[in-house]
């Protein structure tokens, strides 16, 4: 089917504008007002769509492509919620959906609600084309990713699983960067997450006057503890995904980086060169555990000592570390026999979705040179936490790709100022998720 993918930039475009104008800030969601928008897309295309309201306010949506079922479905995820905008610190209104100078600006347009549009345009070239499918194709919207998937994808796994019969998620994770990692673009894809570890450390002691100091103070003996926690370095790991990301993207690299990356094998190599990979940040939380203290509290008066003091951690692990065995290290390195260790939060079991060789992961690997000239897949290891974990924790294959090129400046609008997506990335977009759908439901 010959497609005017400059025709489908703008009509994704003008589908987009209206999308972000939907106020979707959670909190506290109201993604209600999305479906429905999406839901009236859907009508218009010929699809028929599903919502599910798990509260007020609150919506999810599927509308499904049919197949033949022979395999597995694939589900086109995204998330109808969006963080905050300060409109005082925008150069457009962050709901006006305004298109300007080649780009739709608003909050959502890249996390996620353009994807959303991908998705829906794709599904639609796929239907239109009229070939035989071997999977069913599922667009599902969700709510209440950026709090903590209560309203959306938790409910769904739990309350309607049987609608979510499929072999794989195509979800947000990765993207194509552009001249990152040297000349060219790599897509990167998300096919594992860090496990999220939210503790409580607690230290109590006897209560005192702030005039007479005590060897007892609870605060003196949680700054303390903290600082020893603080200056240690927690030793660097070569996780499998991590070293196949570190080998795809060298090859454009000059020499020795490139032989060294491709090397990190290698006991000496990797003893060589784990010093200057952990030296960059965004690589460090790939090669590490990390720790950030998030909260401190204690006391109630100037001149009194508490007798409490309290602290929150932030602790990231690799997929396959153990919380027991990073809970004992971390007593070790803490050193407070006061200091009790309380979990906020268990990490999501930190599963790696198989890739090599993997039919989508392979439709992947040779649409996305086709659409961008000399472009390559890598896959990689997310540091934050998306919907995926549930997906993965759950046994579905999931990929993370947002389907877009973006140079690494444009990242920051990601949560930030002036969110933005370019009409010809829509086109593009499209365009991938469309020829990877082609690919892996027509065989
Ligand atoms: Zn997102």
């Amino acid at each position: 089917m010959s497609v005017n993918w400059d025709e489908v930039g703008q009509e994704a475009a003008t589908l987009l504008s209206g999308y972000l104008k939907t106020r979707t800030v959670n909190p506290p969601g109201n993604e209600r007002l999305a479906a429905d928008y999406l839901m009236a897309l859907l009508q218009a295309k010929g699809f028929e769509g599903t919502l599910w309201e798990p509260s007020s306010g609150r919506a999810n949506l599927t509308a499904r492509l049919k197949g033949e079922a022979s395999r597995g479905g694939i589900i086109l995820l995204h998330h109808m919620d969006v963080v905050a905008a300060e409109p005082e610190r925008w150069t457009v209104d962050p709901f006006g959906g305004e298109i300007r100078d080649g780009f739709v600006w608003g909050r959502g347009a890249l996390d996620m609600k353009g994807a959303g549009i991908m998705h829906l345009l794709a599904m639609d070239l796929l239907r239109r084309e009229g070939l035989p499918l071997s999977r069913d194709v599922i667009l599902l919207a969700v709510s209440d990713e950026e709090v903590d998937s209560s309203q959306g994808t938790s409910w769904l796994l739990r309350e309607k699983s049987e609608i979510l019969q499929a072999e794989y998620v195509w979800d947000e994770g990765g993207f194509g960067l552009d001249g990152m990692f040297g000349p060219g673009v790599v897509f990167t894809v998300a096919v594992a997450e860090k496990g999220c570890l939210w503790l409580r450390l607690v230290v109590e002691g006897e209560p005192g006057h702030g005039g007479v100091p005590q060897a007892g103070n609870p605060v003196e003996l949680l700054v303390a503890a903290l600082e020893r926690l603080r200056r240690h370095r927690w030793p660097p790991i070569l996780h499998p995904v991590v070293r196949d990301m570190l080998q795809q993207v060298s090859t454009t690299m000059p020499a020795p980086k490139n032989w060294l990356l491709r090397n990190l094998d290698r006991q000496p190599v990797w003893h060589m060169a784990r010093g200057a990979l952990v030296g960059q940040p965004a690589l460090k939380a790939m090669l590490q555990t990390t720790v950030s203290i998030t909260g401190l509290k204690g006391g109630v008066k100037e001149n009194v000592i508490p007798e409490r003091a309290e602290a929150t951690l932030d602790v990231r692990l690799l997929p396959g570390q153990e919380e027991e065995p990073f809970l004992a290290e971390l007593k070790r390195v803490l050193r407070e026999p006061c200091l009790r260790i309380g979990v906020i939060q268990h990490p999501a079991p930190g599963t790696v979705t198989p890739y090599a060789g993997d039919a989508m992961y392979e439709a992947l690997r040779s649409v996305c040179p086709r659409i961008v000239p000399g472009s390559r897949v890598a896959p990689l290891l997310t540091v934050g936490t998306t919907d995926s974990s549930h997906f993965r924790a759950h046994g579905f294959k999931t990929y993370g790709l947002y389907p877009a090129v973006i140079p690494p400046e444009e990242l920051g609008r990601f949560h930030g100022i002036d969110e933005r997506i370019s009409v010809a990335n829509l086109a593009l977009g499209t365009r991938l998720v469309y020829e990877v759908l082609r690919q892996v439901c027509t065989r």
